[in-house]
């Protein structure tokens, strides 16, 4: 299949090598990712500069777009003005760390697989848990046959699958979880400095994460070493709000415009 693959990691990561590695022999890959970092920017674009697709090539099998922009961004300038053809699929990542819980928000590797399903491409954004991760190929393994099934089955329009996968040997796994999105978060510090000058600043930090209970949900999955795979929908609508918000009164009557 046509696969185009991004990242948020920037297109040297290992995630993304491995991920390359494992799908150049089978299918026909085209890397677009961002040329540095930009992880946590979401689904941010770039609309107050120029976007530049630079080629690089790292060896003599991995040639890709490098992108001055965002993951979203890479997928947009890939689509419409780098490939040639219309990609069958798009994947994300492999990041390192889990994009669980609330995280899923602030995620770029979520975000172009969000703009992806926007775009009405199957895609699946990718993540390994923790920060040092050592087993990125089984984890491009198990994306890989994923990657087929779903071009196999089909996804919903507008619906994504999100992976999180355990940093553990393949053996050590002991399943999957079709997940929720659950609550799980950062546990959000800001420690206040001192600068040269005597000014405060304010520096973020998050060193412990706190999951749900509930098996069924995404971080709790990784934690008893499960893969979470779960299904995320574009149309953000709350569609039993909308009903309860539609027996409310909306007579504009009620409403003290000026005269
Ligand atoms: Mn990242």
């Amino acid at each position: 299949m046509n696969i185009l693959l991004t990242n948020d990691d920037g297109i040297y990561a290992p995630g993304l090598q491995a991920l390359h590695q494992c799908l150049r022999s089978r299918h026909d890959v085209t890397v677009v990712a961002p040329d540095q970092e930009r992880s946590a920017v979401g689904h941010g674009i770039t609309l107050h500069h120029p976007l530049r697709a630079s080629k690089v090539a790292l060896n003599a099998h991995f040639q890709g777009y490098a992108v001055n922009g965002t993951p979203a961004d890479c997928i947009k300038l890939g689509m419409v003005a780098l490939l040639p053809t219309r990609p069958d699929l798009v994947l994300s990542g492999i990041n390192p760390g889990a994009n669980v819980g609330t995280n899923i928000h602030y995620s770029g590797t979520v975000a172009a697989a969000k703009e992806a399903a926007l775009l009405g491409l199957p895609a699946i954004a990718v993540s390994v848990q923790g920060l040092a991760v050592v087993n990125f190929d089984d984890a491009a393994a198990f994306a890989e046959s994923l990657a087929e099934r779903v071009l196999q089955q089909g996804l919903p329009q507008g619906t994504f699958l999100n992976v999180n996968i355990p940093n553990v040997p393949f053996r050590d796994i002991s399943g999957t979880v079709i997940s929720r999105q659950g609550t799980g978060r950062f546990d959000d510090r800001f420690e206040k400095r001192r600068d040269p000058r005597n000014r405060s600043y304010y520096w973020p930090g998050a060193d412990s994460q706190v999951f749900d209970d509930d098996p069924e949900v995404d971080g709790a999955a990784l934690q008893g070493n499960r893969i979470s795979i779960t299904p995320i929908k574009c149309d953000m609508t709350d569609y039993d709000a909308l009903e309860r918000l539609r027996c409310w009164r909306w007579d504009l009557a009620h409403v003290g415009f000026p005269e």
